[in-house]
């Protein structure tokens, strides 16, 4: 299981607040683009997920 951010979600349009949450430093974004989580890096915590006003993060698999 990983987490990924869904672009028809995600505003795009400013910087992701949620790169501040993630524990382990996970998400990553360049400039105002769809945010990244390394999935080496990710323990499927849900942070993220349960802090996205816009339910952005989503589980994959
Ligand atoms: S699920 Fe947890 S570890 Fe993974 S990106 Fe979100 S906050 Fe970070």
């Amino acid at each position: 299981m990983s987490i990924t951010v869904n672009g028809a979600k995600c505003p795009q349009d400013h910087r992701c607040p949620a790169i501040n949450v993630c524990p382990l430093d996970a998400i990553s974004q360049d400039g105002h683009g769809l945010p990244q989580v390394d999935p080496d890096a990710c323990i499927s915590c849900m942070v993220c997920a349960d802090y996205c006003p816009m339910g952005a993060f989503e589980e994959l698999g």
